[in-house]
């Protein structure tokens, strides 16, 4: 059994007609991405930063942060490491941040980018750091929630200055660094283009999209039984989104919980998904599925559940997928 285990995480996660799939590691804190190193992860695909700004009651300054994300890059060793920029708000209320006692939906508030640009000392400072993290290692920046063109045009124009400051500081960083953006707002996957065209990778949030599209807030238990990954609307955004990505020639990945579901594998990789991010003990539960799969056989099969309406022939159709 271990050998077998051991031979798991050697294994590229290629699937049987030869397709070479990335599977990468959502982490919290630098560490875990020991984690991800150690059962075979090809990079980090989502690093949470909410996480070093938890529980506490002053943010972290520059150097905290640069020597943070560092530590990541140096636990991956030249794997490429995607860090998000802080989302804070809603379901990661922060001590410090995103609090505001007139909010009544915060899931639909001040959150995430939409934060990050109403401070923006805070974000410099995030984006300082990370550039000058750039530096060590195959650092990508990724940018959460965002559903507007002029968000995206100001976090670049931010990331700009940023660079600016770093050089009159003479920090080194890199250059040519990637900036990508989170889809997880339906408008964002209804208006591919002007995200295409401003950035250089996507990565799609299923938790956010699902809330979003299905008009359920994640948090609350009483409307769990609503939430339906399945959901004809859901699976339309998600496979027109990994569509684009492939007419366009830009990466696209999903970070969300449905990236490391055994039981959505074959469903992505009908859809053309190759990068899936998930947390590092998913990960080789979802090579098995992948190391199975035909894509070549499940393509035809899943333009014709993206064509279905009905959520139970939906369903049905994605569990004999599985069965193949
Ligand atoms: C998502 O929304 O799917 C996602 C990956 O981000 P988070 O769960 O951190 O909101
Ligand atoms: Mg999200």
């Amino acid at each position: 059994e271990r050998n077998k285990l051991q031979r798991l995480k050697s294994a590229r996660p290629t699937t049987l007609d030869g397709e070479a799939i990335h599977l990468l590691a959502n982490i919290e804190l630098p560490k875990d991405a020991g984690e991800a190193r150690k059962v075979g992860a090809d990079g980090v695909g989502l690093f949470r930063t909410e996480f070093l700004f938890l529980n506490r009651h002053a943010l972290p300054g520059e150097d905290e942060q640069f020597e943070a994300y560092r530590a990541a890059l140096k636990y991956m060793g030249g794997a490429p490491v995607t860090i998000r920029t802080l989302d804070a708000g809603a379901d990661k209320a922060l001590e410090t941040v995103g609090k505001r006692s007139t909010e009544t939906n915060p899931a639909l508030g001040l959150r995430a980018v939409r934060y990050s640009l109403s401070e923006p000392k805070m974000f410099l400072t995030q984006l300082r750091a990370l550039l000058r993290a750039s530096h060590h290692g195959k650092l990508k920046i990724l940018l959460p929630m965002l559903a507007h063109a002029h968000e995206m045009d100001q976090c670049l124009a931010m990331v700009e200055q940023a660079k600016e400051q770093l050089r009159d500081t003479k920090h080194k960083f890199d250059p040519k660094v990637e900036v990508g953006g989170m889809i997880e707002v339906p408008a964002a996957a209804l208006a591919l283009g002007m995200f295409v065209r401003r950035l250089q990778f996507l990565s799609i949030g299923t938790n956010d999209l699902i809330q979003y599209t299905l008009a359920i807030d994640r948090t609350d238990e009483a409307v769990a039984h609503l939430y339906d990954p399945l959901h004809p609307a859901v699976l339309k955004l998600i496979g027109g989104t990994i569509q684009a990505g492939a007419r366009y020639g830009l990466p696209v990945s999903v970070c969300g919980e449905m990236a490391g579901d055994p039981a959505y594998t074959r469903l992505l990789l009908g859809m053309g998904l190759k990068h899936f991010s998930m947390q590092p003990t998913q990960l080789l539960g979802v090579k098995q599925e992948i190391l199975r799969a035909d894509v070549g056989e499940l393509a035809p099969k899943v333009q014709r559940i993206l064509k279905m309406d009905e959520q139970d022939r939906v369903h049905e159709a994605v569990d004999r997928l599985a069965q193949v």
